[in-house]
């Protein structure tokens, strides 16, 4: 161990070595910044063009207040997928992701779902759930009673946090507790019910939970540890469902996907490429819209697993008359205020786009999009397989890759596709071979 350390210290003095070490970073400039990473990563002056030519034209200097130590963009392509019918409503969903197919797949799935009467989908009043962790207490089961009796004083406390929250009808509506068997002892989980209105509502939660936390410690004489929302948000569900005709998709992709379903519910391994699936178009709104993708996932994620077992997200049935029934249920951690919703100006632009009036409008444009985006892939699944129509798209980027530019990009790719053999040597050959 000493040598290893003693070998370490003697790296460090080494003159020629480059540091990662950079007091201040955050303070520079992003110039400044750039010059660091620069020399650091011997750069040359193509790569800085490439990380700071910013695309969208978004100022960086709001770029630079998102998050810390800012040196450039990374752009992602911006989709929109047409045909959606929600709820009676039209929608052209904003997607920014970088896989092939996954915008294609939404709108033709969601014009096969619109022959069929389109979309129905459900959200509720945008409630959350804080969470306040008690340890410490010698009775925690009598603790528990006094917090619920005193639920009425803490909410008024609780409320006193966010003012504009409570002016729009939202803030601390209740208060649960569960008692938790841990292995360093009992605990006591205070559930915040937080109705957070058109925000996603993270910050809002965590303020009023640490204005809470000391009138809980004070009531249970215990302990408070964590003070922090649940991404479980399963007092925001989004619901939505589908009917498709069998006469539209033909009694085969009925039957082909109800089995994927079934293979899917009974072993994790399947479940948990078929909820990717529906994250393709769940990560790519929210990420198109400024809403904190990772807070959905875990929310997606557990709520699905909530039975012990990880299951599938969505569920599809073969109705009465023979047609295909899907139906999704998720948390719809989303907003359209708060967070980068209002502040990226690509991600107001694809609000705008999408044109909703509140956070749960759009959320169940959410539950539309994850339901019509798995549908879409189980259908290539149980019938023609993933790879017919995937690779044909993908086969474009195989030849970017190989050095096409231009209209070659289109020619190589078609070429690779007639010739049923889409690989980058393939690509490589050919682009030889045309220019
Ligand atoms: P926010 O605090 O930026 O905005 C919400 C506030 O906007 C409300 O508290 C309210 O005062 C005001 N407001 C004005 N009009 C409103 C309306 N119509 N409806 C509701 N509020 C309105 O945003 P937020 O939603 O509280 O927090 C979201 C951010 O928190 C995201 O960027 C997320 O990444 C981040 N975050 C997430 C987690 C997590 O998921 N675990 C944890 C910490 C932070």
């Amino acid at each position: 161990m000493l040598e290893v350390l003693k070998y370490i210290s003697k790296l460090r003095r080494c003159d020629d070595m480059k540091s990662s070490r950079v007091p201040g970073f955050y303070k520079k400039s992003i110039k400044e910044r750039l010059d660091i990473v620069k020399d650091f990563a011997e750069l040359s002056d193509e790569d800085i063009r490439v990380l700071t030519t910013n695309s969208s034209g978004v100022d960086m200097n709001i770029m630079d207040k998102l998050v810390e130590n800012v040196v450039g963009c990374m752009p992602l392509p911006l989709g929109i997928a047409t045909n959606f019918l929600i709820n009676g409503k039209d929608y052209m969903i904003p997607m920014a992701i970088d896989e092939t197919s996954v915008i294609a797949g939404a709108s033709h799935g969601a014009k096969i779902i619109r022959e069929s009467g389109g979309i129905i989908a459900i959200a509720p009043d945008s409630l959350m759930i804080g969470q306040i962790q008690v340890t410490d207490t010698s009775a925690p089961y009598a603790a528990s009673i006094k917090i619920l009796n005193k639920k009425e004083e803490i909410i008024k406390e609780g409320n006193k946090v966010d003012p504009v929250l409570v002016s729009l009808g939202g803030g601390l509506k209740d208060i649960e507790t569960i008692i938790l068997d841990t292995e360093i002892g009992k605990m006591i989980d205070v559930h915040l019910i937080i109705d957070v209105r058109d925000a996603m509502g993270a910050n809002a939660i965590n303020s009023i939970a640490e204005k809470i936390a000391p009138i809980i410690e004070e009531i249970t004489d215990g302990k408070v540890c964590l003070k922090i929302l649940s991404n479980l948000a399963d007092k925001r569900l989004v619901k939505a469902t589908v009917t498709i005709k069998k006469e539209i998709i033909g009694e085969e992709a009925v039957d082909g996907i109800v089995k994927a379903y079934q293979f899917a519910n009974a072993t994790p391994y399947r479940a948990a490429t078929h909820n990717k699936g529906v994250m393709n178009g769940v990560s790519a709104l929210a990420l198109a819209t400024g809403n904190d993708f990772r807070a959905l996932e875990a929310g997606v994620h557990s709520y699905t697993a909530r039975s012990g077992q990880y299951k599938p997200i969505s569920i599809w049935e073969k109705d009465a008359e023979g047609n295909l029934a899907g139906s999704i249920e998720f948390p719809a951690v989303v907003g359209i205020i708060g967070g980068v919703s209002k502040l990226h100006p690509v991600a107001r632009v694809a609000l705008k786009i999408l044109n909703v009036k509140s956070a749960s409008e759009l959320g169940t444009v959410f539950g539309a999009l994850g339901l019509v985006q798995n549908y879409v892939i189980l259908k290539e699944l149980a019938t023609v397989g993933i790879q017919k129509g995937h690779m044909s798209l993908h086969a474009k980027n195989i030849a970017m890759m190989a050095g096409a530019s231009g209209e070659l990009v289109d020619k190589i790719a078609e070429k690779m596709v007639k010739e049923n053999c889409i690989r980058l040597d393939m690509a490589q050959k050919f682009l030889k071979e045309i220019s």
